[in-house]
């Protein structure tokens, strides 16, 4: 089962494992507050182009720092 990681705007950074057919989570499990999922590390997994971004999310100053590209 992939792990994917996501960045809470409370708690941090986090890891889920869940299944691929599952939603991304949109809120924390821990705090409850919004969280953006990362791109996945999981070998095999790979999301093109789209980002996954939170609808209500405030405007993130910072550029995602696990750029994919390399
Ligand atoms: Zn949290």
């Amino acid at each position: 089962m992939p792990i994917y990681e996501y960045k809470c705007s409370n708690c941090g950074h986090f890891e889920q494992k869940q299944s691929m057919k599952d939603a991304a989570l949109t809120n924390c499990p821990t705090c409850d507050g919004p969280v953006q999922r990362l791109i996945s590390k999981t070998i095999g997994v790979v999301f093109k182009g789209s980002g996954f971004y939170i609808n209500d999310s405030r405007s993130n100053p910072n550029p995602a720092k696990d750029n994919p590209a390399s």
